[in-house]
């Protein structure tokens, strides 16, 4: 008989995720079993219980699937043929499958290889539950000093906001500045990784006061309240009348998007990270894109992102900050997340 555990999982596509069972995975040859220490909730979870289902269908995503894609774990089982890992090691889960071996791949961009269209957490089980089944050991990081229960978030939260900014470094000019807009849980690594990488003025804004608090906190040098018709104006303002360097949008509703991309300077970078699904639009030949800048969007961390990400914070140069939940409280932490009440990232510790 197949051994079950709990496990929080999209049962029905556009139906709330529920807490049920699901079959205990065994490795096969090359594939590993981690038991989960800890995994981060992304924002991008709730995206997908809304997702129709034909567009997950499209995608190759199959129902039932567990969610969870930021996971740090240690080595519960190894398959076939495994070698380099041993039972107990301590790891963190790169979120984005890659196959490894196509053009994108070899040039070092598997976050854009086919594979990743389909992850654990996103189509194939992922990492609220006790266990979960990862592909090759391509996919594994091994941990030094980090806690393997808080590394889950750096996977995704910490990574994907590193490549967004490390994308947009050649920007920010020394003693530049930085936009963040929605300081949640990519946008406060957002932050950091400015604080750790530029000499940035950073501009912070969010809805929650608290998140603002929390940006502060981590090296943010002003913060705005929310996004208004007068954001731009507010933070050319802040700037002394130019607009900035690299605008990060981790909302990606139309008005972010909009004040946004007024918010971005001449050879400025607008980030549009967030999945608010809002429109771009390049507005007339006068207030358009930022003149000989760029626009780049949404966009998964690499494995060299995430490795970078998880050294940092080994070394102690950014912050882990994580609210823990069980895998009862699943449903409250993604409300504690919508509401801005957050502290860290919420990561759930499965029983
Ligand atoms: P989060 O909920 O932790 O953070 C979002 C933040 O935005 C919150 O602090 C919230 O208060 C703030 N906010 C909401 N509306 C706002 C507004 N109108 N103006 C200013 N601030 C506002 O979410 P998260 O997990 O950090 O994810 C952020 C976004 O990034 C989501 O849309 C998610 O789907 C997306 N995402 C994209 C990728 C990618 O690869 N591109 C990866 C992960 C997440
Ligand atoms: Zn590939």
């Amino acid at each position: 008989m197949t051994e079950m555990m709990k496990a929080y999982r999209i049962v029905e596509w556009q139906q709330q995720p529920i807490l049920t069972e699901a079959p205990v995975p065994t490795p096969g040859p090359g594939q590993v079993v981690v038991e989960v220490a800890g995994n981060g909730l992304c924002h991008s979870d709730v995206g997908m219980t809304q997702m129709p289902g034909s567009f997950g269908e499209m995608l190759g995503w199959k129902v039932p699937f567990t969610l969870g894609h930021e996971v740090g774990g240690r080595i519960a089982a190894l398959g076939k043929g495994v070698t380099g890992f041993k039972e107990g090691d301590p790891v963190a889960v790169i979120s984005p499958r890659s196959c490894g071996s196509c053009r994108f791949c070899a040039n070092g961009e598997d976050n854009n290889c086919d594979d990743s269209v389909v992850g654990r957490g996103y189509g194939i089980d992922g990492g609220l539950a006790k266990y979960m089944l990862v592909h090759s050991t391509r996919e594994l990081v091994p941990l030094r000093n980090l806690d393997p229960k808080i590394a889950g978030p750096l996977t995704d939260a910490g990574a994907t906001s590193f490549h967004a900014v490390k994308r947009a470094l050649k920007r920010i000019r020394p003693g530049g500045s930085a936009v963040v807009i929605g300081a949640g849980g990519l946008g406060a690594y957002a932050i950091q990784h400015l604080v750790a990488l530029t000499s940035a003025r950073i501009i912070a804004v969010d809805t929650s006061g608290e998140r603002l608090a929390y940006a502060s906190e981590l090296g943010a040098h002003d913060v705005l309240d929310g996004v208004n018709p007068e954001t731009a104006a507010d933070v050319r303002n802040i700037l002394g009348g130019t607009g900035a360097d690299a605008v990060f949008d981790f909302v990606g509703i139309d008005s972010t998007i909009e004040q946004g991309l007024r918010s971005t300077g001449k050879g400025g970078a607008f980030a549009l990270v967030g999945a608010g699904q809002g429109a771009l639009r390049s507005g007339t030949w006068f207030d358009a894109l930022p003149k000989d800048g760029e626009v780049f969007c949404f966009q998964a961390p690499t494995i060299a992102d995430t490795l970078d990400v998880i050294a940092l914070a080994d070394a102690g140069r950014i912050r882990v900050d994580a609210d823990f939940f069980s895998l009862d409280d699943v449903a409250l932490a993604y409300e504690k997340m919508e509401r801005g009440e957050l502290r860290g990232r919420a990561v759930v510790i499965p029983d």
